[in-house]
């Protein structure tokens, strides 16, 4: 058996690791017998070598087995279903469509992050509504799933410890960028959630991790590989992440958005988004003939009410307060009543009549960010009535003194350098575009 210097050297050198090598490194890992040196020259290595096919599937159950793999009980094969999102602006997609594939059948259970750098975590945008929960075990996540359907949370201690550690060292040796790496990260996590189907909406554009839809497939790619590896049925919709996705940016402005989406009133590009990745999963657990009859279940269960009831009882199952939970789900809602408000907001106006041909969602995200919705370092506060509403549709026309956009701001207050920069954020044309806005791309595999 290879020591682990030899195991450096091998990768180092381009050669590939069998799957009892890639063991002998994750349990080292996991059991602290490695020295972070070690574990930093190994990781620069797959960096720079990259891994074949095998290596990263045998990484990826290797981190996912370093921990304890959720079960679930039998009546519920088949049914156990997740999504994950590479990170977008605005991106509440998880807030609406879990609740919605609970009300179609399913169970979800869905271990979330929290945001970092310019995109959103789930887990802060819920954590905006009074009482929310997100620390939950997996024996009380598996109540949840069987009173409600779906349930929101973190990753606990015991979920792929190996990842936390390779985390940590993969920000201080600037080796996140890595096919291999992230993909191995992200499906072990999943792997333990012990799926039936995962959805994966990888986005590509400006406001995205990856600029271009060819390096955005790459790692779709890699990610259905790993996934369909450890057994679960896993497809990726490649999505279009420029501007923002539906009317809102900010933590406690999402949820207000994610609500009234779930009582029948929400954007169409949140629409497609939600009813895409959901109508994904209704057909690849059966609950559907084709994709089309999922999308449809998906939309009746949100524009009745159900998907809304759903949301209503995983709150209350995750610490709200019953009256919190009816008032926010309620027709007539004081959300700012309930969620709180900035201080402060300020209206962005057009600065000439034009057709709305987009806005620069990277710009709106990273002011928002300085000005405390966002952090920088792991464990930093955030501020979660800090946000943007975005009042004008794509492809819409405005007049001159049009308000735009809607900032909520506390201390700091933004400075005028970034007021220019969400001012040029908005792009006007002279000429109605021609082409209809859609943000899904292309599913992996076809369907
Ligand atoms: N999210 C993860 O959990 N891991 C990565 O490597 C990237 C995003």
């Amino acid at each position: 058996m290879l020591q682990i210097p030899d195991l450096i050297k091998k990768k180092r050198d381009g050669g590939e690791l069998s799957a009892d090598e890639i063991k002998t490194f994750i349990e080292a890992v996991t059991t602290k017998k490695i020295q972070d040196c070690q574990t930093g020259a190994m990781l620069m290595a797959i960096w720079q070598k990259g891994m074949v096919t095998t290596e990263t599937k045998a990484l990826t159950r290797e981190m996912m087995s370093s921990g304890e793999v959720m079960s679930w009980p039998k009546e519920w094969a088949g049914q156990v279903v997740d999504k994950h999102s590479t990170g977008g602006v605005g991106d509440k997609v998880s807030l609406v469509l879990t609740p919605a594939l609970a009300a179609c059948g399913c169970k979800v259970p869905m271990i979330s992050g929290r945001g970092l750098a310019h995109t959103g975590g789930t887990l802060d945008k819920l954590e905006s509504i009074p009482g929310f929960n997100i620390h939950q075990s997996k024996e009380q996540i598996r109540e949840i799933l069987d009173s409600v359907g779906c349930c929101i949370a973190g990753q606990t201690e015991m979920l792929v410890p190996a990842d936390r550690v390779l985390y940590g060292l993969r920000d201080a040796t600037s080796t996140v960028d890595s096919l291999p790496l992230i993909t191995a990260s992200i499906m072990s996590k999943k792997g333990a959630e012990s799926l039936s189907a995962l959805v994966l909406d990888v986005k590509f554009g400006q406001a995205a991790l990856y600029k271009d839809l060819k390096s955005a497939k790459e790692l779709a790619q890699s990610m259905v590989d790993a996934g369909i590896g450890l057994g679960m049925c896993t497809c990726a919709v490649l999505s279009q992440m420029d501007g923002v996705i539906g009317r809102c940016v900010g933590n406690s402005l999402e949820v207000i958005e994610s609500l009234e989406t779930l009582k029948g009133e929400g954007r169409e590009d949140l629409m497609e988004l939600v009813t895409t990745l959901g109508g994904v999963l209704l057909k690849n657990t059966g609950l559907a003939s084709d994709l089309s009859e999922g999308r449809k279940k998906i939309s009746d269960v949100v524009t009745n009410g159900k998907a809304l009831s759903k949301f209503q009882a995983m709150m209350e199952a995750q610490g709200v307060a019953k009256d919190i939970a009816r008032a926010l789900c309620s027709p007539e809602t004081d959300y700012y009543g309930i969620l709180g408000k900035s201080g402060k907001q300020e209206e962005l106006k057009a600065p000439k009549e034009g057709w709305v041909l987009g806005v620069d969602g990277m710009v709106v995200a990273e002011v928002l960010h300085k000005l405390g919705a966002g952090r920088s370092k792991v464990g930093e506060d955030i501020k979660h009535r800090v946000g943007a509403e975005l009042l004008v549709l794509l492809g819409q026309k405005v007049k001159k003194g049009d308000t735009w956009l809607r900032l909520h701001y506390e201390d700091p207050a933004p400075s005028p350098d970034q007021i220019q920069q969400l001012k040029d954020a908005l792009a006007l044309g002279a000429d109605e575009p021609q082409h209809k806005y859609t943000l899904v791309k292309e599913l992996l595999p076809p369907m």
